[in-house]
């Protein structure tokens, strides 16, 4: 039976992992340009905002630079869905600064991607990922992993 990809959070992001146009989704002010990511749907939280913008939906910048990094070495508490019976699998979090708004996005590393392999100021783009399996769904959500200059091997 194929099983319905869901995005685990509606409306952060557009895109699958096989598409190749992976992004994640803000809003912008059209009032003073402001940019917010999570959306921001209901007010501009810009004090400096002169206010009356319109909250448009925008794609964010598929890349950015490794601002900070840490790995989560212990399962996380509740709400975080795992299985307790599963060995836990080290993650890579990742605080992104994007290339164009500036802003630090935190997300998971892609599969493989360990701390060993990041630095800050290393380049970043996102992809999209699985964050969870059951046996209707297969939950969707982000990933960074470094970008690779072409010709250069590590
Ligand atoms: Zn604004």
């Amino acid at each position: 039976m194929e099983r319905n990809r869901t995005p685990v959070v509606s409306g952060w992001f557009t895109g699958t992992e096989e598409d190749g146009d992976f992004r994640l989704l803000g809003t912008r002010c059209s009032a003073c340009a402001a940019v917010f990511f999570p959306r921001e749907d209901a007010y501009c939280r810009n004090p400096h905002c002169p206010g009356g913008g319109e909250l448009a939906q925008t794609p964010l910048s598929p890349r950015g630079r490794v601002w900070s990094y840490t790995d989560g070495r212990y399962r996380p508490p509740a709400p975080y869905v795992s299985d307790p019976d599963a060995p836990w699998e080290p993650y890579t979090l990742i605080a992104v600064e994007l290339e164009a708004e500036g802003m630090v996005v935190l997300g998971q590393g892609a599969p493989g991607v360990t701390v060993a392999d990041l630095a800050v100021g290393m380049e970043v783009e996102v992809i999209g990922g699985v964050l969870n399996e059951d046996a209707g769904t297969v939950w969707t959500t982000w990933r960074f992993r470094p970008v690779e200059p072409a010709g250069v091997t590590a």
